[in-house]
């Protein structure tokens, strides 16, 4: 067996797909993000601005986050020195968890160390304990559910992205007495369309499922305290298990899910991706708790994004730069094609100091590959102009389709 031929095809296949993945190595400027330093292809640091950032609000920039992180560092050390079982349940932890439960209206919630983690252990678990499960899941879930819905064992059922009719049909397909769950995220974070929650609920409840929100991609960001969607819509309370992470909008790191008392307490009890792992630092779990308090109260960073994002899009639209059609904080290019996407970025790094990564398979389908902007508070409108001028002069370069 020759093992190093094996992983070098796996890795020439990416090439030639033009679908390999460069990390560019960047130091962010704290204090003054959207500004950072590129030490990528340079002999040093080159000034640049991040146009990807999931920092959506900053928060991880903020003074509060960063002041509560370094009291957390100066009063318990670094880390925890535990699974949550054995010495690592700090006091920050179960402060955090009583937050975000209250912030979704529910009676607990549970951490975990990523919202990937998050998605996986409670998926899995919780189908698991219910005989004969049939999972109703979105045919674009993030990976995480994906692997928590396959780990599960559980009978899985796609249904078409957002349709409704496709969900009752095979809700109503199902063996009416099969414990169902349908998972779904709130908004989708590569084309930023956002689900029918409460027409969702409605199936929900006509064909007795339990329901599964991400909301990675919502929280902190909506509703009048940062609940997500769920709470700008009013749905939280009919929601079974509401699922996000403190690593986008609020800023730092780790994931969640908040839920009734029993189904935290299962999760808490069985899952092993939450049991069998060193609980989150408390200097991670402190920020956490500054940023999600911070923007329970203020509404302004969530004002300031959504005004940068609707500038941004107007700008590309003027441009006639093939801007797709979100509902939210994302802006998604439409490229079409992995090797011109990175084409693109390379050159924005390279000439322009701007910052944005491609978007290949299999995060998005072959064909729709982009870039995908994050304008968050911090990105000034001067920065906004240079960036779609330095877009239209490659657009053109490289002789691409502009928008009709
Ligand atoms: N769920 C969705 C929809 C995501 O996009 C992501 C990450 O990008 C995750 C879960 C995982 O969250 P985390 O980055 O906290 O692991």
């Amino acid at each position: 067996m020759d093992y190093q031929r094996i992983f070098a095809e796996a890795i020439e296949r990416l090439h030639a797909e033009g679908r390999y993945r460069v990390f560019i190595d960047i130091l962010r400027d704290r204090g003054s993000f959207p500004n950072a330093r590129c030490f990528h292809g340079h002999n040093g640091p080159k000034p640049i601005t991040v146009w990807c950032s999931n920092d959506y609000l900053t928060m991880g920039q903020h003074p509060d986050v960063a002041a509560a992180m370094e009291t957390a560092l100066r009063d318990c050390g670094a880390g925890s020195g535990g699974t949550r079982n054995i010495g690592g349940n700090t006091h920050y932890h179960v402060e955090l968890e009583a937050e975000l439960a209250d912030l979704h209206g529910k009676d607990s919630a549970l951490l975990f160390t990523s919202g990937y983690i998050s998605n996986e252990a409670t998926l899995s678990t919780v189908a698991k304990l219910l005989p004969g499960c049939i999972i109703f899941s979105d045919a674009l879930n993030h990976a995480s559910m994906i692997a928590g819905i396959r780990n599960s064992g559980c009978e899985k059922q796609v249904f078409r992205h957002n349709d409704l009719a496709h969900l009752e049909e095979l809700l109503a397909q199902a063996d009416p007495e099969a414990p169902k769950l349908i998972a779904f995220e709130s908004v989708y974070s590569m084309d930023g369309d956002v689900a029918p929650i409460a027409e969702i609920c409605d199936l929900a409840d006509k064909y007795n499922a339990l329901t599964y929100l991400d909301e990675v991609h919502a929280v902190g960001m909506y509703g009048s305290r940062g609940g997500g969607i769920s709470e700008r819509d009013g749905v939280a309370d009919r929601l079974t298990i509401i699922e996000g992470t403190l690593g986008k909008a609020f800023g730092v790191m780790g994931g969640y899910i908040a839920a009734d008392r029993n189904i935290v307490d299962v999760v808490r009890s069985y899952a092993p991706g939450f049991i069998f792992t060193t609980s989150l630092s408390p200097v991670l779990v402190a920020g956490a708790l500054a940023s999600v308090r911070h923007l329970k109260a203020s509404s302004a960073e969530r004002e300031a994004q959504q005004a940068s994002a609707a500038k941004l899009k107007v700008l590309f639209a003027e441009a006639r730069l093939p801007v797709m059609p979100s509902t939210t904080h994302i802006v998604p290019l439409l490229v079409g094609d992995p090797v011109r996407a990175k084409k693109i970025s390379d050159i924005l790094l390279a000439e322009y100091g701007c910052y944005v990564q491609p978007i290949n398979y299999p995060t998005v389908p072959r064909g729709t590959e982009r870039l995908r902007f994050t304008p968050g508070p911090a990105h000034t409108e001067a920065m906004m102009r240079d960036l779609t001028r330095a877009l239209s002069e490659i657009w053109s370069r490289l002789e691409m389709r502009l928008a009709a």
